[in-house]
């Protein structure tokens, strides 16, 4: 009868919850065993008491050793916690997400509670907060709130190999406070053995070596160049599959593009090949994967199958996978560079350095003996690679740190404790920059403005132009604008299947097509007005992943302008108002029509092209404002939107004369080029 049914259900809920807690119990134990089995382990007594005697010292171990994961566990365990937060910068986004993700689970707790991690646009962590995971870049944040990092015990600078700019700008702060705060333990880590470097930077703190437990790894090399190393990567894992034992392929690419085309060249070989063959088991990786799709590289492999993990660059040192086997490198990266004359940024595919390669190949070696398919030759190898990779602070734009070392006092930038030091030029440049956006008056000192700017986590510009917004009535939209092109990649979606489809939905975007900035503000519109339906992005071919990062910048955004104290104004009808804001702060980005139908950028002259994905590359207005100039297969201007030239004049009359555009404008063009002037 009825009492009895209700009893048996209950006792099997019962058995049921008690078999799951004993799964979760018997997986904490194996993780508690695991990390005993880490090669940190058995210092992790002799590094402590390093810790205790000295206030800086430099930690070296191989990948996969446990640094990022066990050394902050180890000084929490040792009572630091008890002292003040124990945080762990890395330079990657993804990897301050995995690991955080990976020590919550090690000590049995939830993510964003005693474990959390922060990057910019999303803060994962609470009151209860004490072992922090973040990235470099938000460490440099956080000074401005805590010029002297108080509510820290310790502070570990991770994967400090990897030179990022924000970790070296880290490096010179941390090392100013730790005179003045000799409570704050400082922990420097790198995966490379060239220690010295950072130990002579750090007034010869002495170096803790964490002997690596490596196997050996075969190197081959190609006979001859490959053309195309994309399609020699997936020939390569193939034959791995069919001829090589059991073990996990890891192939370095250079970005999602390649990596997505790699994942559907592999899903198609493998659909020819029958049942005959074990099952290969794909998993990608890199910066805007969702994260429960990161989890992915991390399952095991079950016995008869194998799996391939394509990853980016992220995977040479941040993240450790175990069960790698074989590597194949086809010996490329993609890095940013910058030509402080023409204020031109590139993100180009390049040959990795040395270092890189054998860092590389390490990863197959980590827990047996392993191959490395190198798709160059040793002679390409010998004389073509460099040694090292060039620092980020001397191949970047400096706009954003400048300011925020003129946010923290730090004035004499010539004279700053930089381990590199970056282009004399590229330091000029920045100032020259937040000069003409205000940010700084005649005499290099911070201004009411530059205060301002230094509150938003974004490019000077943008910054600014999100301040000014107020003026033209228009902030609301102008942070949505803001958002959409801090989301990083196209918001667009163009399967080649059904490109004309796509081709289509994305016109109607440009309604009125006054430029890009406007598109991408009715694209989000759109969304918001539907209520953030997935069907709508799907329908209209506009990558949802994208939009939902928008959503939590945008959010940011608004929350910071409240804090600023700029109201809240919208006008989406005022399509002048609101590129007027969009000018207030990218005065600095205009390029004029010439007669040969190109474009010239208007102060430090060069010529420059719209990019074939903006709406407006066929319409060829006279006048411009543009996001970004970036170098691919020409000198391109990324986002653009048609301006009035005397908005200039009006806008940033110390910037342009009122001659100066007037020539300009009335040059004559032939009749199929261009608007006239004053047309915009
Ligand atoms: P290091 O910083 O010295 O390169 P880590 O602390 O990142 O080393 O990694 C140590 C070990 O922790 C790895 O070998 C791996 O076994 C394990 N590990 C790290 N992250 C994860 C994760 N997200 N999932 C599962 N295991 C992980
Ligand atoms: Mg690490």
């Amino acid at each position: 009868d009825a009492p009895d049914v209700e009893e048996t259900k209950e006792e099997k809920m019962k058995k049921e919850r008690e078999a799951r807690e004993a799964e979760q119990r018997s997986e904490f134990e194996q993780i508690q065993v695991s990390r005993k089995l880490l090669p940190m382990f058995p210092y992790r007594d002799d590094l402590l008491k390093a810790v205790e005697e000295h206030q800086v010292i430099i930690i070296v171990g191989e990948t996969g050793s446990g640094k990022t994961t066990q050394i902050p566990q180890y000084l929490y365990e040792a009572g630091y916690g008890k002292l003040g937060k124990i945080g762990c910068t890395q330079p990657r986004r993804v990897a301050a997400m995995s690991v955080a993700a990976r020590v919550a689970q090690e000590m049995g707790v939830k993510l964003g509670a005693q474990v959390g991690y922060s990057i910019r646009f999303e803060d994962c962590t609470s009151d209860k907060t004490l072992v922090k995971y973040m990235t470099d870049g938000m460490l440099l944040r956080e000074f401005l709130g805590e010029p002297d990092l108080a509510s820290y015990s310790c502070m570990m600078v991770d994967e400090a190999h990897e030179r990022t700019l924000h970790t070296d700008v880290l490096f010179g702060l941390v090392k100013d406070i730790a005179r003045f705060r000799p409570d704050l333990k400082l922990l420097i880590s790198s995966a490379t053995l060239d220690a010295e470097k950072f130990s002579e930077y750090f007034d010869f703190a002495p170096i803790f070596r964490i002997p690596g437990r490596r196997y050996p790894v075969d190197i081959m090399y190609t006979k001859a160049p490959e053309a195309d190393y994309l399609h020699a990567a997936v020939v390569t894992t193939l034959q791995i599959h069919v001829s090589q034992p059991e073990g996990d392929v890891l192939i370095f690419l250079t970005g999602q593009e390649e990596i997505e085309a790699c994942e559907e060249m592999l899903k198609q070989r493998t659909r020819g090949m029958g049942s005959k063959i074990g099952e290969l088991i794909i998993a990608p990786i890199y910066a805007n994967l969702p994260s429960d799709m990161q989890a992915k590289i991390f399952e095991p492999t079950p016995p008869g199958a194998r799996k391939v993990v394509i990853a980016t660059n992220i995977a040479e040192t941040s993240l450790t996978i175990d069960g790698i086997k074989y590597v194949i490198d086809p010996g490329f990266c993609k890095q940013n560079s910058y030509n402080p004359r023409s204020g031109m940024e590139s993100l180009q595919v390049t040959p990795i350095s040395k270092a890189s390669a054998l860092q590389r190949a390490g990863r197959a070696g980590r827990t047996s003996p392993g191959k490395c398919f190198r798709l160059y030759t040793a002679w390409a190898y010998q004389h073509e690679l460099e040694a090292n990779t060039v620092p980020e602070i001397q191949r970047t734009n400096l706009g954003n740190v400048v300011l925020l070392l003129k946010s923290l006092g730090i004035n004499d930038l010539i004279n700053f404790d930089f381990m590199d030091p970056p282009p004399t030029e590229t330091m000029f440049r920045a100032l020259e920059q937040l000069y003409a956006l205000g940010a700084l008056n005649d005499k290099g000192e911070l201004t009411m403005m530059g205060r301002k700017m230094a509150e938003f986590p974004v490019d000077p510009m943008l910054a600014k132009m999100i301040i000014q917004s107020e003026k033209f009535g228009v902030s609301e939209e102008v942070c949505t604008i803001a958002a959409m092109v801090s989301v990083g990649g196209s918001v667009f979606y163009r399967p080649k299947d059904k490109a004309v489809h796509a081709d289509n939905a994305h016109k109607a975007f440009h309604r009125g097509n006054v430029g890009d900035h406007m598109a991408l503000l009715n694209v989000y519109n759109g969304w918001a007005e539907t209520n953030f339906a997935s069907q709508w992005c799907f329908e209209n071919f506009v990558q949802i992943r994208s939009m939902k990062r928008a959503r939590d910048i945008r959010d940011q955004l608004l929350g910071l302008v409240d804090r600023c104290e700029i109201e809240l104004l919208s006008n989406p009808q005022d399509l002048d108002a609101i590129r007027k804001a969009i000018t207030s702060g990218f005065f600095y980005h205009t390029a004029s029509l010439q007669k040969n139908g190109s474009y010239r950028t208007v102060k430090n002259p060069q010529t420059v092209h719209v990019h074939p994905s903006s709406g407006l590359s066929e319409a060829m207005p006279r006048w411009l404002v543009y996001h970004e100039l970036v170098l691919t297969t020409k000198e391109y201007m990324r986002v653009v939107s048609e301006i009035n030239p005397e908005w200039l004049v009006e806008i940033a009359p110390h910037y342009y004369s009122k001659k100066e555009i007037m020539e300009q404008a009335q040059k004559k063009l032939p009749k199929m080029l261009g608007k006239a002037a004053g047309e915009a």
